[in-house]
């Protein structure tokens, strides 16, 4: 008999995804920019306390537009870190900037803002913190240094809705930010994304970039008689049946992230036993940050296989899953950015980490049965010291 298996990921449904999409069939309005999109604005320009969001296909596209907001120019640097998913990088490569990677700290594996200052020269115009597993980044000290040099902070909070900073909202701090609603995050669509505009400065063209370089949004609201072509533009607005899916996921928001966080918790306390006996560390929290439950990682102690881990957890019942290969270690990285400096903890951090299943249905006894089964992987796993 085989156990059954206990899938790293499962996309939750509220219930009321389809009711919306009937809905909004029935509304006879399917592109973008009808109520679903308008109410989802809204949501968002509350809860993350912005002047203006926009949903948009993904994360991805949201960082695109960023980078597009910011005329981001060849021989520009852009930095960010390496520990990070691609479309961090690739939204300011497309527009022939050069990524400038600087390594991460050792307790939240996001940017180290410590080595901001030595990374800028004169070319650097922005930089693009990313809140890994919903844990803020130290803002005060990343705001300061672009304070200081001008420069433009994008906040890459695809895995950050609803997640604070000394009790701001991620994705809401930053001159702009981006959300993730990719099947794998908190709140889902498939596909589809959010861009925040938090300085008032960028929200006229921000419109008119995502729809196509035209004025279609002054249009809709009745300001000019008819819409034009302003400036360069693409089609960055997803369709309104997108939009009544991922309504469906706001209205549970709250029910969601309190699941998560729960889920988050109960590993968090079983691992305690694990960590003190040396074979692990959890997730470091600092006390200024709130996060949403997006994510269980724990860092496999040194001299632990963790490819080893993975395979005997895969054989007994259970998909755990390592996570970036850090950009500046890839092909693409190496030809297209440049390291500030020593990259020594992202790529010792990088491969010791290792995520849990953590989605909502998930029971109790699974998540025991995870960190049984950790134990004798970890075990099993370490090489001869
Ligand atoms: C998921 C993710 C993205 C990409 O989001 P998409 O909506 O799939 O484009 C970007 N950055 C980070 C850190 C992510 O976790």
């Amino acid at each position: 008999m085989s156990v059954e298996m206990i899938p790293f990921n499962r996309p939750h449904l509220s219930g009321k995804e389809l009711h919306n999409i009937a809905e909004a069939h029935r509304n006879g309005v399917l592109a973008g920019d009808g109520v679903f999109t308008r109410m989802c604005h809204e949501w968002l320009e509350k809860r993350a306390g912005c002047p203006r969001a926009l949903l948009t296909h993904s994360c991805t596209a949201a960082l695109e537009m960023a980078a597009l907001l910011l005329d981001i120019a060849p021989g520009d640097e852009v930095i960010m870190p390496s520990f990070t998913f691609v479309s961090t990088a690739n939204a300011f490569v497309l527009r022939g900037a050069v990524p400038v990677f600087v390594d991460i700290r050792a307790d939240t594996l996001n940017l180290d803002e410590t080595l901001l200052e030595a990374a800028v020269t004169p070319k650097t115009k922005a930089i693009v913190p990313v809140h890994y597993a919903g844990v803020a980044c130290d803002m005060d000290g990343i705001l300061e240094v672009a304070r200081r040099h001008g420069l433009a902070v994008v906040e890459d909070a695809a895995q950050g809705i609803d997640a604070l900073y000394k009790g701001r909202p991620l994705g809401g701090i930053g001159t702009l930010g981006s959300y993730s609603f990719h099947e794998t995050k908190n709140l889902i669509s498939g596909e589809g994304g959010a861009l925040l505009v938090n300085d008032p400065a960028y929200v006229a063209r921000a419109e008119i970039l995502r729809d196509k370089g035209t004025d279609r949004s002054r249009f809709l609201r009745g300001e000019v008689d008819k819409y034009t072509w302003c400036d360069l533009g693409s089609s960055f607005l997803p369709g309104e049946m997108t939009a009544a899916f991922l309504w469906a996921q706001f209205e549970h928001a709250d029910i969601i992230m309190g699941q998560r966080t729960e889920l988050w918790h109960h590993y968090h306390v079983a691992l305690k036993p694990l960590e003190d006996s040396g074979l692990l560390r959890r997730p470091i929290i600092p006390s200024e940050c709130y996060h949403n439950g997006h994510m269980y990682y724990v860092v496999v102690a040194e001299g632990v296989d963790r490819a080893a881990v993975i395979q005997a957890l895969k054989a007994d019942g259970v998909q755990c899953v390592f996570h970036y290969v850090p950009l500046h270690s890839a092909p693409a990285g190496q030809r297209l950015g440049r390291v500030a400096a020593d990259m020594c903890r992202t790529d010792d951090l990088s491969g010791r980490v290792l995520r849990l299943p953590m989605w909502i249905g998930l029971t109790r006894d699974q998540q025991d049965r995870v960190v049984d089964r950790l134990r004798d992987a970890i075990l099993r796993a370490r090489r001869p010291q």
